[in-house]
């Protein structure tokens, strides 16, 4: 009936690029707008219904980050258009089977994919089972400038594009208007919404009140060089002439133990703090005055919203390369591979050029859409609803031309 709460299937793998993240803003965001109306499951369904090689991309990730050149040349090798098809064509039908396990489990009325991988088997999927009309397939795309065509099929009822730019990328790859929307990254609700006042942030995470701090970190995983921008800090932000320091570090180092425990065993002139992985992200960009970070596409997208000027360190090649310009373009902060040169730079900001740092905040703010989540699933909610109105009355074409025949 009418009233029967929906599913949605929201398609996802822990590679990295804050597809998790993004799947958690987006079923948080349901529960808030719509209650009980939808049903949401996240999951990584390569990973829980196929077996090599789909399952293992999560470890074969971590293991390309490690060795960034094999990622490199994996990413572009399988960008062109007749590779990929091919390669996915022939990946599709192997694991058709699996697939629609998957979706003969769940009963998606709705599929929501935020992976590069997952529109093309799942689609092929639906068409080969006659369902591409009953169910909503729509694409949250998490790269916020350079796009891998997988993203991109034509099949999908919606496209939500982050950044003009990847909107213009959509295009360019056949999808019609109709078909793109350009919200923003969903980030989540807990952080977008969150209303917070630095002072108390500071009392709450035991952070000295009037020192300016700036936020250290590499993405969930800890990574690019942190080890070599914190020591750096340390003697940038330490005024000698005076002998105080002029400001604060905090270090995020996610799930990254090692990094942790050695910039824990090292001495500052300086307050600093050390964090492993942190749950509350939200409090600690809203305590901070800047942000130094990989080009992670979650992470830059908070940093805007909490008015923070960024500082890129590092990026993975091919998938974040394009969050660079992204930021840099639109004046909300910098790019800087040498650790002496972004210490130098934040002490400037904490110094002389506090009129460049409340610049680029202002950028920051005017890039941030922290509604963006939210229009993504009223979107998909009015989406839902003129499927239903289409199948309704498809179904009441196919009953009338059916039930005669049965009964003669
Ligand atoms: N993050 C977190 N706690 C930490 C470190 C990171 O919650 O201690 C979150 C961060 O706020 C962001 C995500 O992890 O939402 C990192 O995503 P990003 O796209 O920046 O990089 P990835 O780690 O996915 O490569």
């Amino acid at each position: 009936g009418a009233n029967r709460a929906k599913n949605v299937l929201i398609l996802m793998s822990d590679t990295g690029g804050g597809h998790r993240a993004s799947a958690e803003a987006i079923k948080d965001a349901f529960r808030i707008e719509f209650g009980d109306d939808y049903r949401v499951f996240v999951k990584d369904l390569c990973k829980d219904h196929a077996g090599w090689p789909l399952n293992n991309m999560e470890s074969s990730y971590k293991f390309m980050v490690k060795h960034v050149q094999l990622w490199k040349v994996a990413f572009h090798s399988t960008s062109p258009r007749w590779v990929h098809s091919f390669y996915l064509a022939a990946l599709a039908s192997f694991y058709a089977k699996k697939v629609e396990a998957g979706l003969k489990r769940y009963k998606p009325d709705i599929i929501i994919s935020v992976h590069p991988l997952m529109q093309h088997i799942p689609l092929w999927v639906l068409k080969w089972q006659g369902l591409q009309n009953r169910v909503v397939f729509v694409t949250v795309i998490t790269d916020l400038n350079t796009c891998h065509p997988t993203w991109f099929h034509a099949d999908v009822n919606r496209c939500y594009c982050p950044s003009e730019e990847v909107a213009k990328r959509a295009a360019l790859d056949d999808l019609q208007p109709s078909q793109i929307r350009v919200f923003g990254l969903p980030i989540r609700p807990s952080f977008c919404r969150a209303v917070l006042v630095k002072d108390d942030l500071r009392k709450e995470l035991e952070l000295d009140p009037e020192l300016p701090a700036v936020l250290l970190m590499g993405g969930g995983e800890g990574m690019g060089p942190v080890k070599k921008t914190a020591k750096a800090l340390g003697e940038s932000l330490f005024d000698q002439e005076l002998g105080k320091p002029i400001g604060q570090l905090i270090v995020i180092c996610g799930r990254n133990k090692t990094l942790s425990s050695s910039l824990q065993a090292l001495k500052w002139k300086i307050p600093v703090k050390v964090r492993g992985f942190e749950t509350q992200m939200e409090k600690w960009m809203g305590a901070c005055d800047c942000i130094i970070t990989k080009a992670g596409p979650g992470t830059i997208a908070e940093a805007l919203i909490r008015g923070l000027p960024i500082i890129l360190n590092d990026f993975i090649p091919g998938q974040e390369v394009g969050n660079v310009p992204y930021v840099v373009d639109n004046g909300a902060g910098v790019f800087s591979k040498s650790s002496k040169e972004t210490a130098i730079l934040v002490a400037r900001w904490f110094g002389p050029d506090s009129d460049e740092l409340k610049r680029m905040s202002e950028n920051a703010l005017k890039l941030a859409q922290p509604e963006a989540v939210f229009d993504i699933v009223r979107d998909i909610h009015e989406l839902s609803h003129e499927q239903g109105v289409i199948s309704q009355i498809s179904s009441s074409l196919t009953s009338s031309f059916f039930i005669p025949s049965a009964e003669t």
